[in-house]
């Protein structure tokens, strides 16, 4: 299965990071998150970092170009034939039609979970600063306080996990990438999964949902 190529869709907190990072070790696919890439340039300062910074502190979408263009370059640096999981991306209609000029997308996974539940998580979630792997400090604590279990890192509170700004996050999902269901359903390429389980039961679900493709 290390050719398939997933997008993950799913509100902000659905679990698509989560799902991914485990999913792609598991498989041997790409994990490349959009959101990362954002938290990365924006850590180190480079324009592009500035750009997106601006838009990801107030919970708005960074500008469909510059987005279009950084996740593509990364795909085209994939060796042929790599699998690869996008979470994160696309978030809009511009975006899903720019990749589908692109390459061809196997599944599109929806993680569907319902809204008291994605503001609990995003509340309560602490991400590595290093290796960015996701905690939550009520379902799924680090063994030791403050410290990523797998490299020791710094965890941190995103900025942008925030309540007003999930709100507005939640609400720009709603108005931009929530069509986009429909937009991969209409394909035949929906698969729609309950991510409102802990995330271990979401990943055997999903595992199995993809070997019967
Ligand atoms: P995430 O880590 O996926 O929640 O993304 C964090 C923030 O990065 C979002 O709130 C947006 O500001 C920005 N971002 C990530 N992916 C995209 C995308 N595909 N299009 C536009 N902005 C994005």
């Amino acid at each position: 299965m290390s050719a398939l190529k997933l997008v993950f869709l799913g509100a902000p907190g659905a679990g698509k990071g989560t799902q991914a990072k485990i999913l792609s070790e598991k498989l041997g696919l790409v994990h490349i998150s959009s959101g990362d890439l954002f938290r990365q340039a924006a850590e180190s300062g480079t324009e592009l970092g500035q750009l997106a910074k601006s838009y990801m502190e107030k919970g708005l979408l960074v500008p469909d170009e510059v987005t279009i263009k950084l996740i593509l370059e990364r795909i085209s640096s994939l060796s042929p034939g790599q699998g690869f999981i996008l979470d994160g991306f696309p978030r809009t209609k511009p975006q899903a039609e720019a990749l589908e000029k692109e390459v061809e997308i196997d599944k599109a996974v929806y993680l569907k979970v319902p809204k008291d539940e994605l503001i609990r998580r995003l509340s309560s979630r602490w991400i590595c600063r290093n290796c960015q792997t996701p905690y939550n400090l009520l379902s799924h604590p680090p063994k030791v306080a403050g410290r990523c279990d797998l490299c020791g890192g710094e965890l941190y509170q995103r900025e942008d996990d925030k309540e007003e700004t999930v709100r507005k996050r939640i609400e720009v999902y709603l108005e931009q990438t929530a069509p986009l269901l429909d937009f991969y359903a209409r394909k035949g390429k929906l698969l729609e999964v309950d991510g409102g389980k802990g995330a271990e039961e979401v990943a055997v679900d999903l595992l199995q949902a993809l070997q019967k493709l």
